[in-house]
């Protein structure tokens, strides 16, 4: 199989834990890990637009190949200059393939060696995805990071079933990786720091439920595979924190140290620090901005509800350590009449102080990781954020 040089490099390690700190170069620039990625689905991240996000200095936003491909349409994005171009983001974008929505969402799931079929959840209309058809829309829509068609299983499934989904989401992987090295290009000519950046970047999806026997042998199997870096999917869907963290323990040992790891969906700042110490390079999570429209506001010093009655004079900011527009401009006194207004200018500056939150949390993560301190950081920040 084609071999591969990973855009990806670790420009420091903790030395006491696992945590790295490294430079991910994609065809809209370079990526600085730890990440958080804040999501924009329906290609908006929720109430924000592309200035807010540069704001709040997002680096790479994750897009969805079942939304995009459902509404508006791949080959319409292809029509419109790709999805950057439709909404004006010039950051990078990493589309995951959709195998999680067709588990979650689609009101019919039937899967086939070949793919799986499923029906639209706007209006039931049925469809097919393929490994080879994903990566077809994932070029369509243009983004830098393209994902591996998975088979996404409850993690508490039976081992059987575990195993019968984890065999075909490898031969699955191995059919897109081919698809992918067959329609793009492999290098062009933007070189940086003697890298060379490939149109897009391939991540293969690690499965195996809460089994660490099958996250061996999935991890295992991917790191063999011509990708860039791992998804590690199928986890942050219910199971407790120490089987999440099991299913890591056998998982992140056997994936190569050069190329980059993504744990999807995980968004509260102690489970992400908790893999960032493990070795976890990539996060997302819609629980920022989801938890924003209720008035929750995360902070150095914990989580609080705007809503409360006690916000409703306080002349400060939402945060006095961070440094969004919102905590420099307005009072929680002030946000706090917007929520009880029903202003929907609220749920916008939530959000982007939410995610500056998070994305200033891997940056302050990232100076402890090159200091070789993260662990007190980790420590520190636990004993802050209640
Ligand atoms: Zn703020």
């Amino acid at each position: 199989m084609t071999k591969i040089i990973p855009p990806f490099k670790v420009t420091a390690r903790d030395g006491k834990s696992k945590a790295r700190a490294g430079l991910l170069y994609t065809k809209h620039g370079v990526v600085q890990t730890p990440v958080f990625m804040p999501v924009a689905t329906q290609a908006s991240v929720k109430a924000l637009n592309e200035e807010d996000l540069k704001h709040v200095k997002a680096q790479c936003l994750l897009s969805n190949t079942y939304h995009l491909y459902l509404r508006p349409g791949a080959e319409f994005l292809k029509k419109m200059g790709g999805l950057h171009k439709f909404m004006n983001w010039d950051g990078s974008i990493l589309t995951d393939s959709g195998g999680f929505q067709v588990h979650s969402l689609s009101h019919l799931r039937k899967i086939t060696e070949d793919g799986v079929w499923f029906k639209s959840h706007h209006d039931g209309s049925k469809h097919f995805f393929t490994p080879e058809n994903v990566i077809e829309y994932e070029a369509a829509i243009g983004s830098d990071i393209w994902t591996c068609l998975d088979v996404l299983i409850p993690a508490n499934a039976k081992h059987a079933d575990a195993r019968r989904a984890l065999e075909i989401t490898k031969r699955w992987a191995r059919r897109a990786a081919a698809k992918y090295h067959a329609v793009t290009p492999q290098a062009i000519a933007q070189i940086e720091d003697g890298f060379k950046v490939p149109h897009s970047l391939l991540f293969g999806i690690i499965q195996g439920a809460i089994y660490p026997d099958l996250r061996e042998d999935a991890a295992k199997d991917m790191a063999t595979l011509p990708v860039h870096g791992f998804c590690i999917g199928g986890l942050s869907v219910g199971e407790t924190r120490e089987e999440m963290n099991l299913a890591l323990q056998h998982t992140i040992p056997h994936l190569p140290e050069e190329k980059p790891r993504y744990l999807m969906g995980l968004g509260t700042p102690q489970e992400i620090l908790d893999c960032v110490e493990r070795g976890v390079d990539m996060f997302d999570c819609v629980w920022p901005t989801r938890v924003a429209r209720n008035g929750q506001v995360m902070t150095s010093k914990g989580k609080f509800n705007i809503k409360n009655v006690k916000h409703r004079e306080e002349q400060i900011p939402l945060d006095d350590e961070c440094d969004c527009f919102v905590c420099k401009r307005y009072t929680r006194a002030y946000l706090s009449h917007l929520f009880r207004a029903g202003e929907l200018t609220s749920h916008r500056l939530l959000s982007i102080h939410n995610i500056r939150f998070l994305t200033r949390l891997m940056e302050r993560a990232t100076e402890a990781i090159k200091a070789g301190a993260f662990t007190e950081f980790k420590a520190k920040v636990e004993e802050n954020y209640k």
